[in-house]
């Protein structure tokens, strides 16, 4: 722009100032043979007067005294007399426009320029009283020899018009453009510009302002984005369709820590099972996929976005689904436990029926027969129950409501029902502590506790004891099953509160264990907000407390 302004500026002055000099050169010049051909006109009249006067024999005093050349010409063209050359020798001069003229109308006039075209002679012609035509002839340098003349100067002159040309561009296009470079476009309305600039300022402070809000809208926008992405603990990250990661939320971020969350895709991870997934998108399809990290399941949902002619963007979300996944595998094996430990009692009992049936059975076998049927439909019972106890646990602990329940009491009332099977197995056992009372479910309680007095019958040796303790420690209340037993691994004492888990399968198989008994105990502890704590040794004997919330103690 400043290079067209500065030459349109320049061409306007150059052009306007040649034009002024030759529109002055052709006035001066005009001016200079007006006055030149007057002077010839005077001159021709006042020779003809001396001549009417004289005679033409004056003609050579004449010529002497003015400084034109004067000539006399005949009426047949012949040159009767000059002053400047002998008229015999010159040529015919009748064909002579200015003497034509003459001729026909009295007087004439013209002008010729020289072959160089460096001078300009002006001829004023009168016919006399005799028919004769005097001429006076005067030479004066013509515009373009004046010009050729001059020419270094003008040379010079033109040289310093275009720099005087220039140099006033330059200023005028400093001075025209310096209030737009200046202006401040971030407040249009504050500068002191054109006033032909007004609409478009106008109009720039509108989409200014309107700019203004939709980037205020936007980066509430993304701060929103920001503030929920950051708070889900889903990771989720977004792929650019060149397969670079454009964000990454904190969880993302905290799912690979050592790994950088910019650039290509497999910067981020480099599992099979995520390349899969992510490339499966970029290519425009859904995909899913499972990844195992860190000990933790997770699932993978990548989604393809169209971006307007790039091709695919995909967005990856990452769902923790290490709980759902544990619990989905519990289910399947309980179910798979449940069906084996259902058919096996029911086997046995099929076995002594058939053999009854065929009737091979001797009278007297019949009772301890038939005393194994109804030992294993016990055990199938038992089990059945435990099974629908645990499941009523599962869903919250079934329809009983909480009351007030009395631990020492309680404990007396399972010491009642396993007093028999302590005496059969030549273990005492006892009951001792303070009364305390808890909000529990009063039969979820002593089935607890009765499973824990119960193991620890079963799990005794003979002559051994089993002590169940109820009181306060630090204002916490609390069950104590403490017994003389073989004792529990240490490797087994997590893994026997799982279901159907057994240490000594064949043992257990004796003792008429469903391998729930510990399993119900723990949910039924989750269902009283109570903590668990085994303390075993091999050999020695096992104490399980149940740890009741200091808020329960009354
Ligand atoms: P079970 O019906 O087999 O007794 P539990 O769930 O009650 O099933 O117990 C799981 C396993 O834990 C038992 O099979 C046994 O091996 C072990 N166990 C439980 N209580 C004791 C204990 N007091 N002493 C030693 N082992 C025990």
């Amino acid at each position: 722009m400043r290079k067209r302004v500065f030459n349109s500026i320049f061409l306007t002055a150059l052009v306007t100032m040649l034009l002024t000099v030759s529109l002055l050169l052709v006035a001066v010049h005009s001016g200079l043979s007006h006055s030149t051909r007057s002077r010839l006109a005077a001159e021709c009249s006042a020779i003809t007067a001396e001549l009417r006067t004289g005679g033409q024999g004056e003609l050579a005093r004449i010529g002497r005294v003015y400084a034109d050349r004067i000539t006399l010409i005949a009426p047949d063209g012949r040159v009767l007399y000059d002053s400047t050359q002998d008229a015999a020798t010159m040529d015919d001069h009748g064909s002579r426009p200015e003497v034509l003229a003459a001729q026909q109308h009295g007087v004439g006039e013209s002008s010729r320029l020289s072959a160089t075209l460096s001078e300009q002679t002006y001829y004023y012609a009168q016919q006399l009283d005799d028919g004769t035509v005097l001429r006076v002839a005067a030479m004066a340098d013509s515009a373009f020899g004046a010009v050729a003349t001059a020419s270094p100067w003008i040379v010079l002159i033109v040289l310093l018009t275009l720099l005087v040309a220039a140099l006033l561009a330059s200023w005028l296009t400093h001075v025209f453009l310096e209030p737009i470079v200046t202006l401040d476009l971030k407040v249009p309305l504050k500068n002191d510009a054109y006033d032909e600039l007004s609409p478009l300022l106008h109009r720039m402070d509108k989409q200014n302002r309107k700019i203004e809000a939709q980037l205020g809208e936007l980066k509430r926008r993304q701060a929103e984005f920001d503030d929920i992405t950051a708070r889900m603990d889903e990771g989720l990250v977004l792929f650019s369709a060149q397969g670079d990661i454009v964000f990454a939320n904190r969880a993302a971020r905290a799912l690979f820590p050592k790994n950088e969350a910019a650039g290509a895709y497999l910067t981020l991870c480099r599992d099979p099972e995520y390349i899969r997934v992510v490339e499966a998108a970029l290519g425009g399809e859904s995909a899913h996929g499972r990844l195992e990290k860190d000990g933790r399941v997770h699932s993978l949902t990548a989604s393809s976005v169209v971006e307007e002619g790039q091709g695919h963007a995909a967005v990856l979300f990452m769902v923790d689904i290490t709980a759902r996944d544990q619990a989905e595998r519990q289910r399947q094996e309980f179910t798979a436990n449940v069906s084996h430990e259902l058919k096996t009692p029911l086997t046995s009992i099929m076995g002594y029926a058939e053999i009854m049936e065929k009737g091979i059975v001797k009278p007297a076998d019949i009772a301890p027969f038939a005393g194994k049927i109804r030992a294993e439909a016990v055990r199938l019972l038992t089990l059945i129950e435990d099974i629908i106890r645990l499941s009523q646990l599962d869903e919250g602990g079934g329809p009983t409501s909480f009351e007030p329940v009395e631990l020492f009491a309680l404990c007396g009332t399972v010491r009642d029902r396993l007093q028999h099977k302590a005496e059969a197995h030549k273990i005492t056992l006892r009951v001792t502590g303070q009364p305390v009372t808890v909000a529990a479910q009063w039969r979820t309680l002593e089935q607890m506790v009765f499973n824990l007095a119960d193991n620890a019958i079963a799990y005794n040796r003979p002559g051994g004891s089993v002590t169940v303790e109820t009181g306060t420690a630090d204002g916490a209340p609390f069950v104590r099953v403490a017994d003389t037993g073989i004792g529990i691994a240490l490797a087994d004492q997590q893994r026997v509160f799982e279901r159907f888990y057994r240490v000594d399968k064949s043992h257990s198989k004796v003792t008429g264990g469903t391998g729930l008994g510990l399993s119900i105990v723990k949910h039924g502890a989750a269902l009283h907000h109570a903590a668990i704590e085994l303390d075993s040794t091999l050999g020695e004997g096992t104490t399980i407390t149940l740890l009741f919330p200091k808020t329960q103690a009354s």
